[in-house]
């Protein structure tokens, strides 16, 4: 036994029976959940174990999925503040990023990635187009989970366009399913208005010969949509729809703007759709259609996209806002409930990125879980029946004390093992000097 974890209570996951925590311990042996169980562990397991780590009644739960994102624009966070979508894009972001280097992406993603991990999230997902392969390394080493996607914008020439997909496929040929499973890769044109029918095809043709899903925004912004049905008489889901481009293996970031029908599509091909609710709050996108999405069955995750247009990757703030805006808009509060927003940040998105290993706590299971410090004034008063409650309605990412990835331990107390906290925060304030 590598370590055992006890006096904590313990929130699964693993099936709606089991909504109310329990007192109790779990193993982990070669970064796996080996045992599970309420209650104290026998002396036979403390002796066994390396290392006996006393939960003093902190809840442990399933490390958080974030299933869209965009760690190298980290840096840009605050600045650029309350403008439109495209404007935003053409004046802040786009400018900006064409004067990133290596070396700033990497210092950003580790921002981002130290963000998350001090928040709960063990599991993400990155659409960038700068720096994958070090990314990618970054994460092996570190001991990381993350969905890898090289965001290809097709402006430009074809056989820029085409160096973009080889670009794809090659980081797929190296880190495909590599580091344990850790590293997923997936096909990520970034959008149907930067990126051509002809381009998705293509983008879409590869994922298929190389077994990768397909990940794009979509329908984010009213303007989008306008643009795309002057452009080609379609909307951008009925258009992806009709080139036989949805499956079970693609999801879709935003998707505020559907129609009924389009809705229909989404839960015909059982395509997956990831929520971002403060970004499109903050871009003024718009609120996509959850309540309907759930009441369909259509697949749905929760994710921050990036810090310029959040600007925090708390999941927890995130799983808050998406159980509150859903009630408000339609002046219902049975719209959402707090279980199926936190299944939504465990193992629904867990599931949607193709992971079967993360996302919930159970024996076998890869060993990514949290520990949360429940001993606080706005966490209190609280009984097992209330954990669920104040996880998505009173939580922070703060709260986060202690986090394990595949067994191994990320955060403890709250101090970093794997990231030189001063080194990065003081770095990633030398290079603001570099915006416009
Ligand atoms: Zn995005």
């Amino acid at each position: 036994m590598d370590t055992l974890v006890h006096n904590v209570w313990i929130i699964t996951m693993d099936n709606s029976e089991k909504r109310i925590p329990f007192h109790g311990y779990l193993s982990i042996l070669d970064g796996r959940i080996h045992d599970i169980d309420s209650g104290k562990p026998d002396q036979s397991l403390i002796d066994e174990a390396k290392e006996v780590i006393d939960g003093g009644g902190k809840w442990l739960m399933p490390g958080l999925v974030n299933t869209h994102g965009h760690l190298g624009s980290s840096l840009l966070r605050g600045h650029g503040d309350d403008l439109k979508l495209v404007t935003w894009l053409k004046t802040v972001m786009w400018p900006n990023e064409a004067k990133f280097d290596h070396d700033l992406v990497q210092t950003a993603a580790e921002l981002a990635m130290m963000e998350m991990i001090s928040s709960g999230t063990t599991t993400f997902l990155d659409m960038y187009h700068l720096a994958m392969p070090e990314l990618a390394q970054m994460v092996q080493e570190k001991g990381l989970r993350a969905v890898l996607c090289r965001g290809m914008i097709a402006f430009g020439t074809e056989s820029e366009q085409d160096e973009k997909i080889r670009e794809a496929v090659s980081l797929a040929d190296s880190y495909h399913n590599a580091a344990d499973g850790r590293i997923r890769v997936m096909m990520s044109p970034h959008a149907p208005y930067t990126c051509p029918p002809d381009f998705y095809l293509k983008a879409a043709e590869q994922a298929m010969n190389h077994q990768l899903m397909l990940h794009t925004h979509i329908s984010e912004s009213p303007g989008e949509v306008d643009e795309h049905l002057r452009k080609y008489g379609m909307r951008p889901v009925e258009h992806m729809h009709r080139l036989g481009l949805l499956n079970d293996e693609v999801l879709l970031a935003h998707a505020v703007h559907l129609t009924d029908e389009e809705l229909s599509m989404l839960k015909e091909t059982n395509t997956a759709v990831s929520h971002n609710p403060m970004s499109n709050l903050k871009l003024g996108s718009g609120i996509a259609r959850v309540p309907e999405m759930n009441r369909q069955g259509i697949r749905v995750s929760l994710g921050t996209d990036s810090t310029a247009s959040n600007n925090n990757l708390d999941l927890f703030e995130e799983m808050r806002f998406a159980a509150l805006i859903h009630k408000g808009v339609n002046h219902n509060p049975e719209s959402t409930d707090a279980y199926s927003i936190l299944r939504m940040a465990t193992v629904d998105g867990a599931s949607i990125l193709g992971y079967s290993q993360t996302g919930t706590i159970r024996q076998g299971s890869d060993a990514d879980f949290i520990l949360i410090n429940p001993d606080q004034p706005h966490l209190t008063p609280w009984t097992p029946e209330r954990v669920v409650s104040h996880l998505v309605y009173a939580a922070k990412g703060s709260d986060v004390t202690d986090v394990w990835i595949r067994g191994r331990r990320q955060l403890e107390n709250g101090f970093f093992l794997e990231f030189d906290r001063e080194r990065i925060l003081h770095k990633s304030n030398e290079l603001v000097k570099y915006f416009e």
